[in-house]
């Protein structure tokens, strides 16, 4: 590479080591867990063209990058400590680092969450970054939790993400504000670690929506072998969804809010008897919370529709492997 690996590692990811006991710069990096916590561990991977467009602006891609990682912690109710960033770059493009540095160390800093270490290879766009947080025994938010009789709750809105894409594929015509508040949906995911972090000791079950909603709890109830029913009437006006989806025919919205993807919002379950906390958790975080349905014991997963008949449309959940 023209600028050398090592002073771009040195220009764009190296900051002094905080909370680590040694960060960039040696074979390893060293940290120091908190006596008595666990380690919560999780790794994604941004691919060009799969997971980005190739024009984003690179200070929201750096932000997207962690975002989506720590949307993995969040959904543990892990508390995030550090991460490291695995990156292929065709070239050292300086504004395109310094953009991509930029957005990804504020959103860091934000969460104090730090960079300590990586890898950095010439290639395609490649981005791969593992958080470590930490989760006191037995209290990480899991899938495997949900007991018939629980609610379902939503954090935020779904569908805007998609929606987004779908413009930029020429599918679907918005303009304007809306397709810019859409836009930043899928551009600068927000993770709802606070909210996680909330919900420790309330939650059954927990897990981030990054393929589809009715997908991922779809391994919810596979993993808490339950199934469960979704009332959509919450689709017809909440917090849940945006007024640019709600502008749209009620079945586009079906399937843009239970099938799009790329949401980052945390779908959870909690016994009846926790609504109340339920409700301080939301408020603490500042995270908007809608219960959309309850867990049942008859396993399946049914759709109804606000009038309360079920829906019979198939929904397919975002799989990189199905055409
Ligand atoms: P090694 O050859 O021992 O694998 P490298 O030359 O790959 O080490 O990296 C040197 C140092 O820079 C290491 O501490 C590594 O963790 C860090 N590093 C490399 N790439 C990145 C990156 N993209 N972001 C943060 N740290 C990085
Ligand atoms: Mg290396």
């Amino acid at each position: 590479m023209a600028m050398g690996e090592f002073d771009l590692i040195e220009r764009y990811f190296k900051r002094p080591a905080r909370h680590a006991v040694l960060g960039v710069g040696d074979d390893c990096a060293l940290l120091q867990p908190t006596p008595g916590m666990q380690w919560a561990i999780s790794s994604d991977m941004l691919v060009e063209g799969r997971h980005f467009l190739s024009t984003v602006d690179p200070v929201r891609l750096g932000h997207k990058a962690l975002a989506v990682n720590l949307s993995d912690l969040a959904a543990c109710g892990a508390r995030p400590v550090a991460f490291t960033l695995s990156l292929a770059l065709p070239r050292a493009d300086e504004a395109w680092l310094a953009g991509f540095s930029e957005g990804l160390l504020a959103l860091a800093d934000a969460h104090g969450c730090e960079l300590v270490g990586g890898d950095t290879t010439q290639g395609p766009l490649n981005i791969s970054i593992t958080v470590f947080g930490e989760v006191p025994p037995d209290q990480a938010l899991l899938r495997h939790g949900a007991q018939p009789g629980d609610d379902i709750y939503l954090s935020g809105t779904v569908g805007d993400a998609r929606l987004a894409l779908e413009v930029f594929r020429g599918h679907q015509a918005i303009t304007g504000e809306a397709f810019e508040r859409c836009r930043l949906r899928m551009e600068l995911p927000t993770p709802r670690v606070a909210l996680g972090l909330a919900l420790r000791g309330i939650a059954h079950a927990a897990l981030d929506i990054s393929d589809g909603l009715l997908g991922d709890l779809g391994h919810v109830l596979q993993r808490s072998q339950v199934g469960a029913v979704i009332e959509t009437g919450w689709l017809q006006q909440s917090a849940a969804v945006t007024p640019d989806l709600l502008a749209l025919p009620w079945l586009r919205r079906l399937d843009l809010a239970l099938a799009g993807g790329d949401d980052y919002e945390l779908l959870f379950t909690a016994p009846k008897s926790h609504r109340e906390r339920v409700h301080a958790a939301a408020h603490d975080s500042q995270t908007p919370v809608t219960r959309i349905g309850h867990i049942t014991a008859e396993p399946g997963l049914r759709v109804l529709d606000p009038q309360g008949q079920p829906v019979t449309r198939r929904f397919s959940s975002f799989d990189h492997f199905q055409p």
